[in-house]
């Protein structure tokens, strides 16, 4: 028999089929599996109150001032800054949902909302999983994700990994760099913190440790819709408070369990489907899934094993069918190989 590239391609492939069914029959079920991983002890976030925000887009403002990002005109009147998303040069967007006659503040029917969009800082971020040089990272101390522009070498993986949209790419810049927020890092290492918070005349966003921000939303909650409340500006304990009449919550906090939990987390009066933000997106991480799929094929050696196998089985057969037929033509050498 001659051995020919197409048949012995075809019998390495079927022996790795058959070696990676018997593997996966061997590997003991879930050995590998890794759960999501929780936001650290001492994380810091921010909750945005959509309720509480008025749409004055000074965070925004703030944030472009705060990371020396430039303006972007989307209107043409070339005066003032105006993203509609997030985008190489915009970190933080505020957004609005509209409907019908547009009266009712928080309301899904002839109402509106606003809705900050910016990295909510995973607790097990896709982004950094995905990234093959750590460019993205998860600082184990507050769990903020940072992203390294000198390690990038700009694949764009966590641009398709990151399930919230978030990370862009500056494509109109000879250096391109991945744009997203890193909650003000910088900020915080002058003693400072989130730049959107800090600005935020309302208290619609607050920075603080993930705690406090749980403890605060918990308080939300537990409000009851009409009554006058007080609602902190910048940081849960500022001491800086205005009274406001409870909103009536939509029974969801947002980034509390999606995708394994965030540490940026959303109260709103408008269902979350409507506010641009994806729903349906499941409590278990997508970083552990992919990672617990990989070291399953790789840590389990299964890979490797079916690819060897494989080729194993192929060579023996080219061997056997060699001495059975003495006519051994490997890849159909041209002077009909070995004789
Ligand atoms: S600064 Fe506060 S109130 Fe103004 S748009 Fe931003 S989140 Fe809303
Ligand atoms: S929101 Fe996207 S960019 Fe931000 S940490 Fe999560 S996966 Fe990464
Ligand atoms: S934390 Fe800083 S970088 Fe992130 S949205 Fe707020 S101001 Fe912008």
């Amino acid at each position: 028999m001659t051995i020919t590239r197409r048949n012995f391609l075809a019998t390495a492939a079927a022996g790795g089929t058959a070696a990676a069914a018997a593997c996966a029959t061997l590997a003991p079920s879930g050995a590998q599996a890794r759960e999501s991983h929780q936001v650290p002890e001492n994380a810091v976030g921010l909750l945005y109150d959509a309720t509480l925000c008025i749409g004055c887009k000074a965070c925004m403002s703030a944030c472009k001032e705060a990371n020396s990002l430039p303006l972007e005109d989307n209107i043409g009147e070339k005066l003032w800054d105006t993203p509609l998303e997030l985008s190489g040069k915009t970190y933080n967007v505020i957004k609005i949902y509209q409907s019908g006659t547009m009266e009712n503040k928080d309301k899904a029917e002839n109402g509106f909302a606003h809705i900050k969009r910016s990295c909510l800082h995973c607790a097990d971020p896709s982004c950094v999983s995905a990234c093959p040089v750590s460019a993205m990272q998860k600082r184990p101390t507050d769990g903020v994700v940072t992203y390294n522009k000198d390690a990038c070498i700009g694949c764009r993986y966590c641009v398709a990994a990151c399930p919230f949209g978030v990370p862009q790419f500056q494509y109109d810049t000879p250096t391109p760099q991945i744009a997203k927020c890193q909650l003000c890092k910088h900020r915080m290492e002058q003693g400072k913190y989130a730049a959107c918070a800090e600005s935020c005349p309302t208290g619609a966003t607050i920075f603080g440790s993930y705690k406090a921000l749980s403890e605060e939303i918990e308080r939300r909650r537990a409000m009851k819709p009409g009554e006058p409340n007080l609602f902190p500006r910048r940081t849960p304990d500022s001491g800086d408070t205005h009274e406001k009449a409870a909103p009536e919550y939509v029974d969801y906090v947002y980034g509390q369990k999606d995708a394994g939990g965030t540490q940026v987390r959303y109260l709103s009066g408008v269902a979350f489907d409507k506010l641009a933000l994806p729903m349906g997106l499941p409590e278990r991480s997508y970083a552990a899934d992919s990672e617990t799929l990989q070291h399953t094929l790789y840590g389990g050696m299964i890979l490797p094993v079916v690819a060897l196998a494989g080729l194993v089985t192929a060579a023996w057969k080219g061997s056997k069918d060699h001495h059975d037929d003495d006519d051994f033509d490997m890849f159909d050498h041209p002077e009909g190989g070995h004789k």
